[in-house]
């Protein structure tokens, strides 16, 4: 076109790196950052000058590669290593405030060291809890074992987590109800132990968020191609605000409250992750100070 690049191209930081590679004859590696509505675009510039067997200087190929994507995820991944780091740093430095005390202060009495002792298990079982959710999230995550899906009676999954959750509907005197479509058992393709675990997170929420004599009720329904699963409280409930956000990792309303109730944060995204696997969607509806109904399809084996 015998027109010069910088006349065409307006984007400082290809010309620039264009530049370089015509002055230094190396490849020359740059990137370019914009803001733009959503998520910055971010591309990768690369430049290299083409010789002829002479060296002479024949011209430059440049090379965009759209990162924005890339970019993102590993922005993501720096929040959670940072976000996991700081959640689990919390219940170590008490276990080893606590320890320290003990060892140094020979003449504690006997009811304080006890005391401590069991501040030291409750922070120890947190760190568990935590440690097993990480775990579960990011093997959810790595490997989608949708090669060890069985036929499972999610009826049965459903009926064993009740079970488990009795104990403490009773101590926190909750009204369970059951509204189930058909008698029979319903089946969906998946793996047993991540269902079983989708279903007592969802339990363990509506329990811990629900104030006693509350009602917890949990459906399933048949629907044409799907089973709706369904597990409604009577609850502290979640504002419209937040409702976008409790599937995101970490993400609590409440801080304080989730801590003292032995939550992590984890709960919901490891649900999410859960029906996502078993080609389901999840959903939630609540209004602050009435209740909550968290929602799930799945297909229908
Ligand atoms: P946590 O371990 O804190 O319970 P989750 O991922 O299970 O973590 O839930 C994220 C947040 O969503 C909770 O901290 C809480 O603020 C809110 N939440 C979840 N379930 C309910 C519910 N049934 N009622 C009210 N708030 C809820």
């Amino acid at each position: 076109l015998n027109q010069v690049i910088w006349e065409q191209v307006r984007i400082k930081e290809i010309n620039s790196a264009l530049e370089q590679a015509l002055e230094t004859r190396t490849v020359v590696e740059s990137q370019m950052r914009r803001p733009t509505e959503g998520e910055d675009l971010v591309v990768n510039i690369y430049v290299a000058v083409l010789s002829d067997s002479q060296q002479k200087l024949n011209g430059a190929v440049i090379v965009l590669n759209d990162i924005s994507k890339l970019a993102l995820l590993g922005r993501v991944r720096r929040y959670f290593v940072a976000n996991a780091s700081h959640e689990l740093k919390t219940p170590i430095t008490a276990i080893k405030g606590l320890a320290e005390t003990i060892i140094d202060d020979k003449s504690i009495p006997i009811d304080t060291l006890r005391n401590f002792i069991h501040k030291i298990s409750i922070q120890s079982n947190r760190l568990a809890t935590l440690i097993t959710d990480l775990l579960s999230l990011s093997r959810l995550e790595s490997d989608p074992q949708t090669g060890n899906f069985q036929v499972v009676n999610f009826t049965e999954v459903i009926e064993r987590s009740i079970e488990g959750a009795l104990v403490n509907c009773v101590d926190k005197h909750l009204n369970l109800l059951r509204k189930y479509s058909t008698t029979e058992g319903l089946l969906i393709k998946g793996d047993v132990q991540a269902l079983s675990q989708l279903v007592d997170n969802l339990m363990d929420n509506a329990i811990k968020y629900t104030s006693p004599h509350g009602t917890i009720t949990v459906s399933l329904i048949s629907e044409k191609e799907s089973v709706r699963f369904q597990i409604s409280d009577t609850g502290i409930g979640i504002s419209q605000a937040e409702q976008n956000r409790v599937f995101e990792r970490f993400y609590r309303v409440d801080k304080a409250r989730s801590r003292e109730l032995g939550g992590t944060g984890l709960g919901l995204a490891i649900v999410k992750n859960i029906a996502q696997q078993h080609g389901g969607s999840v959903a939630v509806q609540s209004q602050l100070g009435l209740g909550s109904i968290f929602t799930i399809h799945f297909p229908l084996a």
